[in-house]
């Protein structure tokens, strides 16, 4: 093992070795890890957190150039372990030849310490450059809270492009659908089942609701029903809560729904066509979203292609780009920089990790994969600096 692999995987273990299992969350610790690591490499570091022990992390350098400082950023929270017995600690990072094992290593800490290492190696040479923002957030995996945090609070300044490093596979990716979750909740009133006229049923009055949705237009109410690289939109009914006992008329349901939608569909129109369509029969409240994210293949994105295509299992093309199914933090994140004047920013999703194995039991990550995103991630940090 080189010197460098050496490095990059004793930082994915100290992070793996924080439990930052969302819920709770409790990313303090972990933040302020690598909050000390980068004020002792240069950076000015700032911790932002939305509610006690969620802390977020923004730490600069550079940044006194006209070009703004190009952002890097991972989420620090990781998924719960699931019900079945892990064969490997998932805090103890245990490596078995060219794999290191752990909650969350995929998922996104091997692609956090690769930036990390990148910029801390690069620091003393982007005083006067353009720069870096890491910017390493709480509460992804619950509806980026942390994100949203960040963006709502003002709190992003300046950056000209982000690389969000969730796991890819080091293959780079220009955006994910937008995710909207509502609930549906139709009211009635109960009586007795033997005499069911004398009440109102939920149930029946839902189940129109749902028969109407599941025939959603979606391009008549939003204007778009396809993305020339992401597809279509898509609805599902997800749950149903409904009825107390069976010799009563159930006086409530509860439904929630799932949607992915795609460049073009405002979330709030959206929110407005569907009361339209369920009319008096029940009301909707938003639970959570993410708007979509998508970059068209432009000059700068075309030259992370380049970068990466030594390293990816199929070449990246411009005139052929791919989405990821998960969504990120990339699109509040952008969001938040593009509301504070930095203009479009455009934005990759590249991270070492392996996709499929995200949120797995035993997820494991490949130190060479890790290890080849520092190069990557160096190689992106300087032509961004031109160094
Ligand atoms: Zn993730």
């Amino acid at each position: 093992m080189t010197p460098s692999t050496a490095q990059v995987l004793a930082l994915t273990r100290e992070l793996v070795q924080f439990n930052t299992i969302n819920p709770p969350g409790a990313e303090h610790d972990c933040a302020s890890h690598l909050g000390r690591m980068l004020q002792d490499a240069g950076f000015t570091v700032s911790y932002h957190a939305f509610a006690d022990k969620r802390t977020s992390l923004i730490a600069t350098i550079g940044g006194r150039q006209t070009k703004p400082p190009i952002c890097f950023t991972g989420h620090l929270d990781v998924v719960p372990l699931g019900a079945a017995a892990w064969k490997h600690d998932p805090f103890a990072a245990e490596t078995d030849g060219d794999r290191v094992f752990g909650r969350g290593v995929t998922d996104m800490k091997s692609g956090i310490a690769a930036f990390t290492i990148a910029a801390m190696r690069l620091a003393p040479y982007l005083q006067d450059k353009p720069g870096l923002t890491l910017v390493l957030t709480a509460s992804e995996e619950v509806g980026c809270e942390g994100a949203k945090y960040l963006a709502q609070a003002g709190l992003l300044e300046r950056a000209g492009a982000i690389v969000v490093a969730e796991p890819t596979a080091n293959f780079p990716f220009v955006g994910h659908k937008g995710l909207i979750w509502v609930e549906l909740e139709a009211k009635g009133k109960t009586a007795h089942a033997s005499m069911p006229e004398q009440g109102e049923n939920a149930i029946l009055k839902m189940s129109s609701v749902i028969d109407d949705l599941s025939r959603f237009n979606w391009k008549h109410y939003c204007g778009v029903d396809c993305h020339h690289v992401m597809g279509k939109p898509s609805m599902n009914i997800a749950t149903i809560h409904g009825g107390l006992n069976t010799n009563s008329v159930p006086d409530s349901v509860k439904v929630t729904v799932d949607m992915r939608t795609v460049p073009g569909i405002d979330h709030e129109q959206l929110c407005r066509a569907i009361e339209s369509v369920i009319g008096d029969r029940a009301k909707l409240r938003k639970i959570v979203e993410t708007p979509p994210l998508y970059t068209e293949p432009d000059e700068w994105v075309s030259r992370i292609f380049a970068a990466a295509a030594p390293y990816c299992d199929t070449v990246p093309t411009p005139d052929n780009p791919r989405t990821i199914m998960f969504s990120t933090d990339g699109a509040d994140l952008r969001r938040g920089y593009q509301a504070r004047g930095n203009g479009t920013v455009p934005t990759v999703i590249l991270g070492p990790g392996q996709p499929e194995l995200a949120h797995q039991t035993d997820e494991w990550c490949s130190i060479s994969r890790t290890e080849q995103a520092v190069a990557l991630f160096d190689q992106i940090m300087r032509d961004w600096n031109d160094l």
